[in-house]
């Protein structure tokens, strides 16, 4: 099956005793047992549900993984995948990955002992370099946020095989539709399915993909302990939103070459981050490793006072945090996602004030260049 007809057709589709075309929604937390101990797959909701594995197949199932797992938001997810670390471990991460993840691993795990380095992962030598006895696995996003820094998922792949590290991939910004990085060597897959893969802005939720029966295994034991699991309503919103991820990624990767087509001839337009752009740094990799280059554009418009204009100015890009809807948004990573960063670190990183990040949206992409064009001129 390719991946177009995976999303309609893939997992566990409709309902076998009413022939419904759409997996119902079980809204049910116990199963009657025939006598003790005997039932028919189910037991509990938290162990399992219907909606929710339909859910876990399809996602398993776009990812070429053995097993999805489905959580209360894409957090909730990460997490679940560190409770497979034990104290005492390290873990290397990509310096600039999402906020919460960062918080994650130094105001939390970090009191149970679970150590990390972060390094630049988009050079595979600080990687090495990074390795210490006590390493277990190696955690990269890419693209990042907001800078949209690309990390060689092979070479990561290697490097991790070499030295006996589990390979995770945040795949949030790529999705399935453009990136498979199972396929490309790594173990497991992490998505903050609030984004693309819900796609409506509508629901939070995270989404695990493994590649081994022994890791399903174990992550099945973490969700089962630890809780955190998606509920059935919003698993079956997520399976709506899987059914149109090939249209809308289309869509998307349209509208946002002809935006970064826009700013590339406005004077007021400084620096462009798009891996679709052949001055790109992650240009010649994100290409190899990704059918698209996805629908996150960040570019700089001098100042802060610059990027409020825009912002103010702008009728179809709401101002907003998240990403991956199907409306456009909008935002200034230094005063909003990013602002708890010390401002001398976000100018060494490139998150400069008057940075501004937008979230293409499948809008015609016409009214949106007007609507930038326009907010573009206040300045
Ligand atoms: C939003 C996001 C997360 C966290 O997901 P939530 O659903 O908000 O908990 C993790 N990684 C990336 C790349 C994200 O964009």
């Amino acid at each position: 099956m390719k991946r177009k007809t995976k999303m309609v057709h893939g997992g566990i589709t409709g309902d076998k005793v009413t022939g419904a075309v759409s997996v119902p929604i079980y809204q049910v937390s116990t199963y009657k047992q025939e006598a003790a101990g005997k039932h028919s797959g189910y037991e509990y909701s938290r162990t399992g549900n219907p909606t929710r594995y339909a859910l876990e197949t399809v996602i398993a199932d776009l990812e070429n993984g053995t097993a999805g797992f489905a959580f209360g938001s894409g957090m909730s997810a990460i997490s679940a995948v560190m409770m497979l670390l034990n104290a005492g471990d390290h873990i290397i991460m990509t310096d600039d990955v999402y906020g919460g993840t960062y918080r994650l691993m130094t105001k939390v795990l970090n009191r149970y002992n679970i150590e990390h380095t972060f390094v630049d992962t988009s050079n595979p030598d600080k990687v090495k370099e990074a390795i210490q006895p006590n390493t277990k696995a190696l955690y990269i996003e890419t693209p990042t946020n907001p800078l949209l820094k690309i990390t060689d998922i092979q070479a990561m792949s290697n490097i991790a095989k070499e030295n006996n590290l589990l390979l995770i991939v945040d795949n949030t910004f790529a999705t399935p539709y453009w990136q498979q990085p199972l396929d490309l060597g790594a173990d497991i897959i992490v998505h903050s399915a609030t984004k693309y893969i819900g796609g409506h802005s509508d629901v939070v939720a995270g989404l695990v993909v493994v590649k081994t029966e022994s890791l399903a295994e174990d992550l099945h034991f973490v969700q089962n302990s630890v809780g955190g699991v998606l509920g059935p309503q919003d698993s079956w919103l997520l399976m709506r939103g899987i059914k149109t991820l090939a249209l809308r990624m289309e869509a998307i990767e349209k509208n946002t070459h002809d935006i970064v087509q826009f700013l590339k001839e406005h004077p007021k337009v400084g620096t462009i981050y798009y891996p679709g752009l052949p001055n790109h740094k992650g240009h010649h990799i994100a290409k190899q490793q990704a059918s698209g280059f996805g629908g996150m554009i960040s570019f700089d418009v001098g100042s802060a006072a610059a990027a409020d204009k825009v912002l103010e100015g702008t009728s179809f890009f709401t101002l907003a945090e998240s990403l991956g809807a199907v409306e456009s948004l909008i935002s200034v990573p230094a005063k909003m996602t990013h602002a708890s960063i010390p401002k001398e670190r976000r100018n060494e990183l490139g998150i400069v004030d008057g940075l501004i990040r937008v979230s293409v949206g499948i809008e015609d992409s016409e009214d949106l260049i007007e609507d930038l064009k326009q907010a573009l001129n206040k300045i």
